[in-house]
């Protein structure tokens, strides 16, 4: 088999409702694997089915070639930090790491060696003698997986474990988990409803919904060739335009928005006629000010109705002739005079051709 962990058609129920359906997962080896999802969705579900703190109704689970499906959490090679880190509060720091050594009989001499080791690579070195009391959020959570990797697992499941941090902290830890996973080469599974955290630290992301998996990628691929559009909602902010292909030409389909004929690369050969929606991205709209053009063929006309200004970008709300609101984002420049615009401005939107994602509109 070729990934460190295989889910085999895992489904489980709870009180007779369905909360995993058919779910089947390849885990690389060494990969840093996001299970992301609206709350709700059975990513906290997969997660205690892996490590075996919960058992399925059916489907398998190997890891490491080997059938875990019906072993208790001990006989698993997997280690999971919850989202409490579940630290023993009368212990030291140094205790707490050294306990599952100790469990195991691991030599003195050995158990020394390795916490300092890895209270070193989480530079915890000089808080060995503390009791979790007396750390900060993010000192408890990096005692909590140095616990957790000091017993070399081959997979470690983190449960919503940047949650509780404050958003400074939760963005230098992720970056701190991010290194350490490839210091130690262990894989990572990582479960988050936050899409920002998934795309910043993923090698790939699994994308739930009401107990199926919906999408599996690398966060560029489910950033930029979502498979449906919940996935598309999921990831990112959007504008999503209902359309029908007019006509197909060669290798391109041309469609209307508000009236106006944009084309693009029929990659999913859809047939004319066809509903479709059409996704694109705030950073991927042009926004223009009536004096920058000439001409404006395929561009939709528009007023500004709102300008936010976030310190490195602007978020411009544009009202179509329809009334439809849309959003764009603009990379903020201060030498740029195109960039300031007036709420009520008359404006051109556009956006390069393919630029767009074109799903077939399942609704329609
Ligand atoms: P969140 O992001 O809110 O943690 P999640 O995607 O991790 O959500 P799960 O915790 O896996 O979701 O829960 C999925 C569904 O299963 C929810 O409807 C939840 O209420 C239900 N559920 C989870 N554990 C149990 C249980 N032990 N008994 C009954 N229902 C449960």
């Amino acid at each position: 088999m070729a990934g460190i962990i295989e889910i085999h058609r895992l489904s489980k129920r709870f009180d007779q409702q369905l909360i995993l359906d058919d779910i089947s997962l390849t885990v690389n080896d060494g990969e840093f694997l996001t299970l992301l999802g609206p709350s709700g969705c059975g990513k906290t579900t997969l997660l205690r089915l892996i490590s075996g703190f919960e058992s399925c109704d059916s489907g398998q689970i190997f890891i490491r070639d080997k059938n875990v499906t019906q072993l208790t959490p001990q006989q698993r090679d997997v280690h999971t930090v919850f989202q409490s880190y579940a630290l023993f509060p009368h212990m030291t720091v140094f205790e707490n790491v050294a306990f599952g050594l100790r469990c195991s009989k691991v030599s003195t001499t050995e158990i020394k060696a390795r916490v300092e080791n890895i209270l070193a690579m989480v530079q915890l070195s000089d808080f060995s003698n503390r009791k979790p009391h007396q750390l900060s959020g993010g000192q408890q959570q990096r005692v909590a997986i140095a616990r957790a990797v000091v017993n070399e697992p081959l997979v470690l499941l983190l449960d919503e474990s940047l949650s509780s941090l404050d958003q400074q902290l939760r963005q230098s830890m992720q970056i701190e988990l991010k290194r350490l996973q490839r210091q130690l080469g262990i894989t990572f599974i990582f479960v988050t409803h936050d899409q920002e955290e998934a795309l910043a630290m993923s090698d790939r992301i699994v994308i739930m919904q009401d107990g199926h998996i919906i999408q599996v990628g690398t966060p560029r691929e489910v950033y930029e060739e979502p498979a449906n559009l919940t996935a598309a909602r999921f990831i990112g902010q959007l504008n999503i335009f209902t359309s029908r292909i007019n006509e197909v030409t060669e290798n391109q389909i041309h469609y209307s928005i508000e009236h106006i004929e944009r084309r693009c690369k029929n990659v999913k050969q859809l047939k004319k006629a066809d509903p479709i929606n059409v996704l694109v991205r705030p950073e991927d709209l042009r926004v223009w000010g009536e004096h920058e053009l000439d001409p404006t063929d395929h561009m939709l006309p528009g007023t500004i109705d709102e300008v936010i200004y976030k310190g490195s970008t602007v978020d411009l709300i544009v009202r179509l002739k329809s009334g439809r609101l849309i959003y764009a984002t603009e990379f903020f420049d201060e030498d740029d005079e195109n960039l300031f615009y007036n709420k009520g401005e008359s404006v051109w939107v556009n956006w390069l051709e393919n630029w767009e994602v074109i799903l077939i509109d399942e609704s329609a």
